[in-house]
């Protein structure tokens, strides 16, 4: 597990194993917002890894989740055993992570349980998240599941895409509760007409040139 640097202020951690990727981003208080956490079980290599960027427990304002499966979602209750940190997440996905729903976050596929985990900002379509340097628009791409969104800075052209689409062409299951094939393919046919130079994805590695180029493969594989 190492932190690297995507752009100035925006790091990448690459997940062990089954762990979701979690990307941090760092305003010039030295404050930071999380994208995923992982299943938790590599808790204090993650907070080692973090104390690397000078980000401690009580800097960590806020944690955005993707979608609400336990790979990305596990890590927030070993966070919120700490300390109280506001989790955002899309409406739809909220509601099992609320309920500790283990069928639906698929914690059962890790061998763990969800502990219910409280939704302090239910996120939408067109939201906005402005964070440091970063204005990310929140897209609201169902089909890995039926809440996942992915985090879109225009300017940058950065696109943290969760499990809706990953780098070479995957794309997430879409055979798990609440996924679709055809919310897939509509969400993926919307993504590949943005501008996307950085793709950084929930599992495996990123692109920093071209994510445009992995989009498409995606959305011509699933086709
Ligand atoms: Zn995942
Ligand atoms: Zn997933």
């Amino acid at each position: 597990m190492q932190a690297t640097r995507v752009v100035e202020n925006l790091y990448y951690i690459e997940g062990i194993g089954f762990d979701s990727n979690i990307y941090v981003i760092i305003n010039d208080e030295g404050e930071a917002m999380l994208i995923d956490s992982g299943t938790g079980s590599y808790f204090n290599r993650l907070l080692d890894e973090l104390d690397n960027l000078n980000v401690g427990l009580e800097n960590i304002q806020s944690i955005v989740l993707t979608h609400m499966h336990f790979d990305h979602s596990g890590g927030v209750i070993k966070f919120l055993e700490k300390r109280s940190i506001d989790v955002l997440a899309h409406k739809l996905d909220a509601k099992y992570l609320e309920e500790g729903n283990d069928e639906y976050v698929f914690a059962w596929g890790f061998g763990a349980k969800l502990k219910p985990i409280k939704i302090a900002k239910y996120l939408k379509e067109d939201d906005n998240i402005s964070f440091g340097d970063f204005n990310f628009r929140i897209l609201h791409t169902p089909g890995h599941t039926i809440g996942s969104i992915c985090l879109y800075d225009e300017e940058k052209k950065i696109l943290l895409s969760g499990d809706t689409v990953f780098t070479g062409g995957g794309v997430g299951r879409f055979d798990l509760p609440t996924g679709s094939l055809r919310d897939l393919i509509n969400s993926l046919e919307r993504l590949s007409k943005l501008k996307v130079e950085k793709l950084l994805p929930g599992h495996g590695e990123i692109a920093t040139e071209n994510g445009n180029v992995h989009i498409e493969l995606a959305l011509k594989w699933i086709k």
